[in-house]
């Protein structure tokens, strides 16, 4: 079927009570590995590049191939440009083709992110773009989270409602304790957060660093109205986890093809796992 929009896709899932799950491609063998997923639960889902893989690529051949294998699945399929840290890349990705993008000015100060998030949503709306921005610090450092750092780090609830009104954002990432790769221990999300958040806006909330989070967490924060959740790290991992496993089992010369197709099950397999949890599979 033809691509799905990503406002469409989220607005489903906010309406029914799941997430969507937002898989990052880095290369070509997690392309067939989510698609595969997601038609065998019955499931939508996005697609995501982020900009720090675009060198793997011509973008523009490469977007054409992706958006070609997801038009032959059957059940809503999205891509989005994930992280596009400056008016240049996002103009680069739309350029190339992405119908959605995010655009990540959280570490720059709230006025700053507000005033060009907006320039953003402007430069996008005339063309139909999508745009998915963020407001606090996701906490990649692993900082220990003592009230400083929540304060410094988190979301602001109330300026979460006026970055919403202010910029006309499509959807909001937001930071309650979550981090991008592996957490270092295990992760704390601030719920009550998430509900004042939620309480103050009505744009469609998105949870970035999902790999490590709990299934409970996860089922909590959906209820809390996070409809949209970024997974990347765990299909890495399980990619190069068997890799490692397969290269020391088998006898010089390795097999490439099936380090590939090993590889591949891997991730599919964490895509399905991911499918469920969020509540996506049998929703297509
Ligand atoms: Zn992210």
């Amino acid at each position: 079927m033809p691509l799905e929009s990503y406002a469409t896709i989220l607005k489903h899932a906010g309406q029914n009570g799941y997430a969507v799950g937002a898989f990052n491609i880095f290369a070509l063998e997690f392309l067939p590995a989510i698609l595969s997923a997601a038609a065998e639960e019955r499931s939508p889902a996005l697609l995501q590049i982020n900009p720090v893989h675009f060198h793997h690529h011509d973008l523009p051949n490469y977007l054409a191939y992706v958006k070609a294998q997801m038009a032959r699945v059957d059940v809503p399929i999205g891509l989005n440009l994930d992280h596009g840290l400056s008016k240049e890349t996002i103009l680069q990705g739309i350029e190339a083709g992405f119908p959605s993008v995010m655009f990540d000015g959280s570490r720059l100060p709230f006025a700053q992110n507000l005033k060009k998030t907006a320039g953003i949503v402007v430069l996008c709306k005339s063309r139909n773009i999508t745009v998915e921005a963020e407001l606090g610090h996701l906490n990649d450092e692993g900082l220990e989270l003592t009230p400083e750092t929540q304060q410094r780090l988190f979301t602001d609830p109330d300026k979460a409602a006026e970055f919403v009104a202010e910029t006309g954002v499509d959807a909001l990432a937001v930071a309650i304790g979550n981090a991008h790769g592996f957490y270092k221990g295990e992760p704390k999300l601030d719920f009550e957060r998430l509900q004042r958040i939620r309480d103050k806006t009505q744009a469609p909330l998105v949870l970035h660093g999902g790999s490590g989070i709990s299934q409970a967490d996860f089922k909590k924060a959906i209820s809390l109205g996070i409809c949209k959740i970024n997974i990347y790290t765990e299909m890495s991992a399980a990619a190069a986890a068997f890799v490692k496993q397969e290269t020391a089992k088998q006898q010089a010369p390795v097999d490439y093809p099936t380090l590939l197709s090993g590889a591949r099950e891997a991730v599919k397999q964490v895509v399905k796992h991911k499918m469920r949890i969020f509540g996506s599979s049998g929703k297509a």
